[in-house]
């Protein structure tokens, strides 16, 4: 069995992470699952741990200079979802995360740390181009959401690393949609999610996104589909629509989304398109879980 430490500053902990090895361990919601030990005992982990949670350095949620958005890694599912700061986006996908009392210890960090292609979160970030922060003993590096994510459960962290907060860059919607389908009303595991927005100015698409979740090893985003509505009225939606979803449809591995899977994407991007392209008034077109 390994060690576990309690430190109570990110520099104890950094160099906990370089010396021993240790892996951090958040709101546990993940690892003690992964422990698989039975009710009522300890959970115990073949490797070292440190318990993360007294860092305040890793906590809150912050607006920067530039109208970049800055979410500790600490931060929770509840103090997601009840941030104003907090895109939209992310707040839905927040709030719908499991039960109450799992919103209340489930970190942001851990969601993304333990890159589950069924993580709620990174669906939303990666359509909002959001980073992550890796502190080191070393320093600090910021890369992409979707490039940390390797693939299922993988990421780019270093066995020196830590993830210090995610950072969601500005942006501006006129129309946006979210919605994670999963196997009950609540407290579900999602089988499939997915984020839409555009920015509609003078009846030009601006800027569109789509970010699809659950349904792969990694969130699926294809640029390609989006730049072919950027630049185009809304008026034009309708004749561009079946090449949108034939680019977007492409972009999805050929194993990675069962039939099902991809028609409701599919359905779902037509509908948000659909009610833009009919005048729809500006906001949320569409939201919720399923
Ligand atoms: C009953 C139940 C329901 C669930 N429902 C959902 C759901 O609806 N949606 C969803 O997305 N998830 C769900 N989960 C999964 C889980 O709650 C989330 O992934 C949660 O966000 C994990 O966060 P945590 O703080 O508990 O992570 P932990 O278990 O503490 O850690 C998870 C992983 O991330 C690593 N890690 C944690 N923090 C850091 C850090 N700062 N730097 C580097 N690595 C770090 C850990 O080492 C570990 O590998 C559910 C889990 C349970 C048990």
């Amino acid at each position: 069995m390994g060690m576990t430490y309690v430190p109570t500053t990110l520099s104890e902990a950094l160099h906990l992470r370089a010396e021993k090895g240790a892996r951090p361990l958040a709101g546990g919601s993940d690892m003690m699952v992964q422990s698989k030990r039975g009710i009522a005992l300890a959970p115990e982990f073949p490797y070292p741990v440190m318990i993360i949670t007294s860092i305040d350095e890793l906590r809150g949620i912050r607006v920067l200079d530039d109208g970049s958005v800055e979410i500790g890694a600490l931060t929770t599912a509840a103090e997601i979802a009840a941030s104003e700061d907090v895109p939209w986006h992310v707040r839905m996908a927040a709030s719908g995360m499991g039960a109450i009392a799992l919103r209340n210890s489930a970190t942001i960090g851990g969601n993304i740390g333990n890159a589950s292609p069924k993580g709620d979160l990174p669906q939303p970030l990666i359509m909002l181009d959001a980073s992550v922060v890796l502190s080191s003993i070393h320093g600090e590096r910021r890369m992409l959401l979707d490039d940390f994510i390797l693939g299922s459960k993988r990421t780019a962290l270093s066995d020196d690393e830590i993830i210090r907060s995610v950072i969601i860059p500005p942006h501006d919607f006129t129309y946006s949609f979210y919605r994670k389908i999963g196997m009950r009303k609540a407290n579900a595991i999602s089988k499939l999610s997915l984020s839409a927005a555009a920015l509609v100015k003078d009846g030009e698409i601006l800027d569109f996104r789509a970010s699809s979740g659950a349904a792969g090893p990694k969130v699926i985003r294809s640029q390609d589909a989006e730049k072919m509505l950027e630049g185009h009225m809304v008026s034009e939606i309708p004749e561009l629509l079946p090449a949108f979803l034939e680019a977007w449809n492409n972009a999805i591995s050929p194993h990675a989304m069962p039939l099902y899977r991809r028609n409701t994407t599919k359905r779902m991007l037509s509908f948000f398109l659909s009610e833009i392209s009919s005048g729809a008034e500006e906001g949320i077109i569409g939201g919720g879980e399923e």
